[in-house]
């Protein structure tokens, strides 16, 4: 299916059948998901059931779409999951900007898990380290053996290392998962190595299990910014990009912060790595371990202002194992419409993909913190919410929240007491007329 170029200019103004029948008319989506998204398919109870223990029943959460990301010279609509106001408007905001200055570029590193069996009384490490190594290909050979489906599929395992670390052996495996995230394949993997580790050394087996700190996965996407979209006034432009690539360097400097910028990153990570049906939590322990990975937790992209080019310059690095395979990917209708959506990427370009929406919104995070605050637009959407919490109905929302926002205190209270006016206004008003 060719899909068609578009403008996506007025794309958050439209009701949500417009949009829906944009993405059809367009071609977006194929006619399955569209289907998926007019009718608001969810994950089937019966599915949920065999997902998870006490199913009682299912949860949702916002399916929205950031439009215009390009990257590595593609288009892509981003579909995100995620009950945070702003993140969608952010990151669209920075996507758009972004674009018009020549748009993202990645580089994957790699794309290997890393196991571990890890060994204990183990009565002499040195020569049992040595003995395991000088074993190394049979064990490749023993993990390959344990997941032989892997293999067939051109992946396995890659290589393998021992170290001593206090009084503990262990050992790590690095495996091609292809497609998958590999926790179960590679659990299996190291699960599989045990017995021959134990007779090896002559020590006790403690744990054997995936790494999620997956520094064989790490993906780099960087960008830069045209000084022209942070204001009009160029002397202004380059006080924010100078304030921007400070907020960078306080990043790296001060943990408080670091771990609020990485936040802000993550709001956009998670919300596609949740959209697309991938483990949010392996992903954030395996980012925010990196982020401290020397010694120091600190903010996980960098940003420079590069005076002679006036340009704005900013790079995320951080590990992103995602996967387009295995796991509960394909039992959720949604999360099938997110792939077609960002039109079936393999896990190498899905992670591409996600690394370049951190670096989006950490880049509108800082733009907004250094200019206006983000209070300002984070007031508007915490209106909505609380109009919505009110019980306003969708016709009677933009007024209530333009009332809440002149209001002195921004709380449910008020929204109900204003929904009620409103509404007494309105009966007032049908009552006079008839
Ligand atoms: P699965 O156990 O689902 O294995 C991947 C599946 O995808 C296999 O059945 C494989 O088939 C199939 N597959 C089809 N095509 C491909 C392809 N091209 N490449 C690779 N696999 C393919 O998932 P994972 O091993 O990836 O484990 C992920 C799950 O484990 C997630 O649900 C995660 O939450 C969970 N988990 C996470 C842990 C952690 O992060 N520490 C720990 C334990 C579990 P075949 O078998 O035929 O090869």
């Amino acid at each position: 299916m060719t899909k068609k170029v578009m403008n996506w200019t007025g794309f958050s103004k439209k009701s949500l059948q417009e949009r829906i029948n944009l993405l059809a008319e367009k071609q977006l989506l194929s006619s399955e998901n569209v289907d998926n998204l007019k009718h608001n398919r969810q994950l089937p109870l019966e599915t949920a059931n065999q997902m998870a223990e006490n199913v009682v029943g299912t949860h949702s959460l916002p399916f929205a779409l950031a439009p215009d990301f390009l990257i590595d010279g593609k288009d892509y609509q981003v579909p995100f999951v995620t009950e945070e106001p702003s993140v969608v408007a952010a990151a669209s905001f920075a996507a758009k900007i972004i674009k018009r200055s020549g748009g993202f570029t990645t580089v994957i590193h790699d794309r290997l898990m890393i196991g571990q069996a890890v060994l204990y009384q183990v009565p002499n490490l040195k020569k049992s380290q040595k003995d395991i190594m000088t074993q190394k290909a049979q064990l490749l050979m023993l993990a390959d053996k344990a997941y032989p489906s892997i293999v067939k599929r051109g992946g396995g395992a890659r290589d393998l290392t021992a170290e001593i670390k206090e009084d503990f052996l262990i050992v790590y495996l690095t495996v091609d998962t292809q497609e998958a995230m590999g926790a179960n394949m590679v659990n299996t993997m190291m699960e599989a190595l045990m017995p021959l580790l134990e007779e090896l050394s002559g020590g006790q087996q403690l744990m054997a299990i995936l790494s999620n700190y997956a520094t064989e996965s790490l993906v780099t996407a960087s960008c830069q910014v045209d000084l022209r979209f942070l204001s009009r006034d160029k002397a202004k432009a380059q006080t924010f990009a100078h304030k921007i690539e400070l907020a960078s360097k306080l990043a790296k400097t001060d943990s408080y912060r670091a771990s609020t910028h990485n936040k802000g990153i993550f709001n956009g990570i998670d919300a596609v790595v949740m959209a697309t049906g991938n483990d949010w939590r392996a992903i954030e322990a395996g980012g925010h371990a990196y982020a401290a990975k020397d010694g120091q937790y600190r903010g996980l992209s960098a940003w420079a202002f590069d005076q002679k080019q006036q340009i704005l310059k900013g790079s995320l690095t951080l590990p992103m194992p995602v996967a387009t395979k295995g796991g509960s990917i394909g039992l959720n209708p949604s999360v099938r419409t997110a792939h077609d959506l960002l039109g079936n990427p393999n896990a190498r370009e899905l992670a591409a993909v996600i690394a370049s929406v951190g670096l989006a919104q950490n880049f509108a995070a800082l733009k907004a913190l250094t200019s206006t605050g983000i209070q300002a637009g984070h007031m508007k959407l915490q209106a909505k919410s609380l109009a919505l919490l009110a019980g306003a109905k969708e016709k009677e929302v933009p007024t209530l929240v333009s009332q809440l926002l002149k209001a002195k205190h921004l709380n449910l209270e008020t929204a109900q007491s204003i929904l009620q006016n409103l509404r007494d206004q309105e009966s007032g008003t049908k009552i006079g007329k008839s």
